[in-house]
């Protein structure tokens, strides 16, 4: 079919092809959304209307990226609240045309993490709109959104009820998810409410339209398990129970069911003892024999109808054309002739009962997500009832130890010479041993060690927010890397571990097995304190090295926490010691006859002094292991969703105040959609708010000292003077080493005169013709860590992806958070040696190679060929 199209293409030419694509989007956009403005949709509505088909108007946009943008929903839907009131007060329609509202369209930070500022903000928009729909008395429903947001959602309900008047208005409505398991739950909190305010709400039963996105989601924040249902029989029953809910409180709810699955209509007739109460939904372009059905048997049906402009229909046309794609949806079976009528109508109930195993089993939970190995534990942060206990756990810690010092065969020492000869002599005496050691005995130390991360939880976020700078998100993101870290180093060293046979003549053995070098050095950075620091030790330990470690003199603390949990995991104490420090140690420490191997996190400058200093020493030439800085780049084309992209580029460059080596330095925007991107990229930036990483609602805390924060004011103000400001962050309360988020157009890339260690952001345009000259400019920095592309074309991907030289290249999404095992993470060139950490190729570097080879018929004779032979 490629072959084919390129003729195609080639014989019509592209803009014909362009115009035929853009016809097929209209024809979906017609099929999908009912007009682009409330006046069309309303106009088009007119015949259904007069059959007496209710209509409830959704303007299309959702998660507003900033002030300005939900600013301008907010006014779409007063706008669209307005023109319905005014249609409904003459055509005086006794089933009222409504409007349904997103609240994520109504907030730029509509999210748990930001709870009081979206009350605050959030709260008086719908309290707003629902006034001025109560005074036009036409019904108002509330979609439901992310399984994330619904805690958030069910609050503003409250809230806004608490705060409003909304006289005898009976047009209050939400949207409740089936698929998620709280449903049930949700319906009773409602009833309550209802009771509580002496109201009756609608709620608008749906079974839910993010379902993939929420299983992936899951999986990715290693969560204990999905807020959805996996099977889709299971969703069905949880439908038809929360209507059985529904139906039992029709005194304060008004039941409405929105579906297109004529079993889940039939089942609802058949609960309800009067069908009058209940009415229908079903959503514009979908579901329309069935409801021609129902309308004729005096039903009361309503669309859900959306409306909008056709730039920001596409989130709302990609998951309606998911839903009628899926092999599980209801409308594709429908149409699918080979499917009898009976298996349609299977009541889910036999269905979910009939499962031995109630999940699906092709669909992994989060914890399982890994072969051989537990996925390191997520925390679901936009619960108050898991981060209510952590804040409180992480508030009440009181460090056992508030200096650095060194721990050497156990004890503590004072830093200095003695510490590192006493190190040396006591890895020496025991590297054999612990060399020797089958391999599962040091595989098992690395699996407890992961497991005492996870107990030791608070403590240890607790020492990364007060002592690394991390955010809470931050904290916790490093922490689960460092699980992962030891239960995939510890998986990896079992299978390599093993004495592998080779091939070779009859009569001989040959065999190659792995064993530790000796004593490695192990030299860490301060911005991935726990998890680059662990990382690097634990592989070199299970490979069957001693190991000193060195990590950066700005995180003692981190480490000597973690060196202690690493004993606790039975690590015995002289093999493995910790040497904190600056420079003069970790020269001292790269300097000794002793070492076999080095592993080093930090800048090329300093992988570059360690390379010096072991090539000038006597003796064996031991392997380097350096992973360093980045200029890291994103292209952006102009096919790219600009929505995505300013997600992406802020997390990306802002993170973890842009202190993470893969953090963005360069973004490359294309003439053509620069403009576009960079306003909305302002508007989310003037979102982010600076302060004490401990907080929840912190998105940015201070660099990790003062020479930083010098460094990165001194590159500002260079900024300052020869590049174009595009926006910075207001600083707000936050006092100290903080550098606000900012980013400048530069004059070329080649402007940039080395990495930038903070949340400082560069912007270059390019021309499309000239791409492969920005990636020659990328490639001409001489890093390769990481690099971004933001593109809906394939051809284009695999373009850059050929032609880009780095390490980790990664496509429509961020250019941070490599997960172990997923994506093994390090660069090339300037950016570091390999082999990459967290990938299968990692521990064979800590460990050398030996081969025996065996004359067997030396012996006597080959025993083994001559049973063979005879057999
Ligand atoms: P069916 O084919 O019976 O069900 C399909 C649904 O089953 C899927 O959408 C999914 O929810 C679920 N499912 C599929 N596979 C699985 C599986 N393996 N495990 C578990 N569950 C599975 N959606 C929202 O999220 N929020 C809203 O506010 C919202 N408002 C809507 C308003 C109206 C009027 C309508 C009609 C729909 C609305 N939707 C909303 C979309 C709605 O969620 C989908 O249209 C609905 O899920 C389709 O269900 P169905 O009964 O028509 O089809
Ligand atoms: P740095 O090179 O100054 O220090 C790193 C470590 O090396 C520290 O522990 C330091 O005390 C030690 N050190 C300094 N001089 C030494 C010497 N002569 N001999 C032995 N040890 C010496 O780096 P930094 O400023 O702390 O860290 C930031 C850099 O680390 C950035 O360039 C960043 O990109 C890079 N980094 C890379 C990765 C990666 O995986 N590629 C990860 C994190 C950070």
């Amino acid at each position: 079919p490629g072959a084919a199209l390129g003729k195609l293409v080639a014989k019509l030419g592209q803009p014909m092809i362009r115009e035929a694509i853009k016809m097929a989007m209209q024809w979906l956009a017609d099929q999908f959304v009912m007009g682009e403005t409330i006046g069309k949709a309303l106009e088009r509505s007119r015949n259904a209307a007069a059959r007496g088909v209710r209509f409830s108007f959704d303007m299309l946009g959702e998660g507003a990226r900033t002030a300005m943008v939900a600013e301008r929903y907010f006014e779409d839907y007063r706008r669209a609240i307005d023109v319905v009131g005014a249609f409904q007060a003459t055509h005086k329609s006794p089933r009222a045309p409504g409007i349904s509202v997103k609240l994520s369209a109504l907030h730029p930070r509509y999210e748990m993490a930001q709870r009081e500022k979206t009350l605050r903000e959030l709260m008086p928009r719908l309290a707003a709109l629902c006034e001025q729909a109560a005074r036009a008395d036409i019904p108002l429903t509330v979609d439901a959104e992310e399984a994330d947001r619904l805690q958030l959602s069910l609050e503003i309900a409250g809230t806004m009820l608490d705060n409003c008047s909304l006289g005898g208005w009976e047009g209050l409505g939400f949207a409740v998810q089936a698929y998620q398991k709280r449903a049930p739950a949700v319906i009773e909190f409602f009833a309550g409410l209802a009771k509580a305010h002496n109201r009756k709400i609608g709620l608008r039963l749906v079974k839910g339209a993010y379902w993939d996105s929420e299983i992936k989601r899951a999986q990715e924040r290693g969560l204990g398990d999905f807020p959805v249902f996996t099977r889709k029989e299971n969703t069905d029953v949880s439908y038809l129970a929360s209507a059985r809910a529904m139906l039992a409180e029709t005194d304060w709810i008004k039941p409405v069911f929105g579906t297109h699955n004529a079993m889940t209509v039939a089942h609802i007739l058949e609960l309800a003892d009067d069908p009058a109460v209940l009415e229908f939904q079903r959503l514009h372009g979908m579901g329309e024999d069935l409801y021609r059905r129902m309308e004729g048997e005096g039903l009361g049906t309503c669309v859900y109808a959306p409306v909008g402009m056709h730039d920001v229909l596409l989130g709302y046309l990609v998951r309606r054309i998911l839903e009628n794609g899926a092999n599980s949806s209801f409308v594709h079976r429908l149409y699918d002739r080979s499917i009898p009528v009976a298996t349609l109508t299977e009541d889910p109930a036999a269905l979910a009962g009939a499962h031995v195993e109630k999940r699906h089993p092709a669909i992994r939970t989060p914890p399982d997500l890994f072969d051989g190995r537990r996925n390191s534990q997520g925390l679901d942060l936009s619960d108050p009832f898991v981060t209510g206990p952590l804040l409180a756990d992480i508030a009440s810690f009181r460090p056992k130890f508030y200096r650095a010092a060194a721990l050497v065969e156990g004890k503590e020492m004072e830093i200095g010479g003695g510490a590192i000869e006493q190190a040396f002599a006591a890895a020496r005496k025991a590297g054999p041993a612990w060399a020797h050691a089958p391999i599962e005995i040091r595989a098992a130390c690395l699996d407890r060690l992961g497991d005492l991360l996870e107990t030791n939880r608070a403590e240890l976020m607790a020492l990364l927010i007060r002592e690394g700078g991390k955010t809470l998100p931050d904290a916790l993101a490093e922490l689960r890397e460092a699980t992962d870290f030891c239960r995939y180093y510890a998986l990896r060293a079992r299978a390599d571990f093993q004495t592998l046979d080779l091939p070779g003549p009859a009569g001989e053995r040959n065999q190659l097995r792995l064993v530790g070098r000796g004593t490695f050095v192990c030299i860490s950075t301060w911005n991935f304190p726990l998890a680059i620091f662990l990382g690097q030790i634990a592989a070199a330990l299970v490979a069957g090295n001693s190991v000193i470690a060195k990590p950066a003199p700005q995180t003692p603390l981190v480490a000597l926490c973690a060196t202690r949990l690493i004993h606790e995991a039975g690590v015995p104490t002289d093999v493995f010691a910790l040497i904190p420090g600056g420079t003069e140690i970790g020269s001292a420490l790269v300097a000794h006859k002793d070492v076999a191997g080095v592993a080093f996190t930090g800048s090329c400058a300093t992988a570059r002094a360690i390379n010096r200093a072991l090539a000038a020493k006597d003796g064996p030439i031991v392997p380097l292991i350096a992973e360093t800085g980045g200029q890291n780049a994103m292209i952006v084309d102009s096919s790219a969703l600009p929505e995505q992209v300013v997600d992406d580029v802020i997390t990306s460059a802002f993170r973890s105040a842009g202190q993470r080596c893969s953090a963005l330095r360069i973004l490359c925007l294309p003439e053509a959609t620069a403009d576009k991107i960079l306003t909305m990229l302002k508007g989310a930036m003037e979102e982010l708010r600076l302060g004490d990483p401990g907080k929840l609602e912190t998105d940015v805390g201070p660099v990790i000292d003062r020479p930083a924060w010098q460094k990165l004011l001194d590159h500002a103000e260079r900024l300052r003077k020869e590049a174009k400001e595009i926006f910075t962050t207001a600083l707000g309360d936050a006092k100290g080493i903080f550098i606000a988020p900012q980013a400048w157009e530069i004059p070329s890339i080649e402007w940039l005169e080395g990495e930038v260690f903070g949340p400082i952001l560069h912007v270059v345009r390019y021309r499309p013709a000239a791409l492969d000259q920005l990636i020659a400019e990328i490639n001409a920095t001489g890093f390769g860590l990481t690099g971004g592309l933001h593109s809906r074309i394939d051809h284009t991907m695999r373009h850059v992806e050929g032609n880009l030289d780095v390490g980790n290249f990664y496509v429509n999404r961020s250019l941070i958070g490599a997960v172990v095992g997923s994506q093994p993470f390090g660069g090339e060139g300037m950016s570091g040696t390999g082999p990459k950490a967290g990938g299968p190729h990692y521990l064979l570097r800590f460990a050398a190679e030996r081969v025996t080879s065996n004359n067997l018929t030396a012996a006597g004779g080959n025993a083994s060929l001559l049973i063979a032979a005879s057999s």
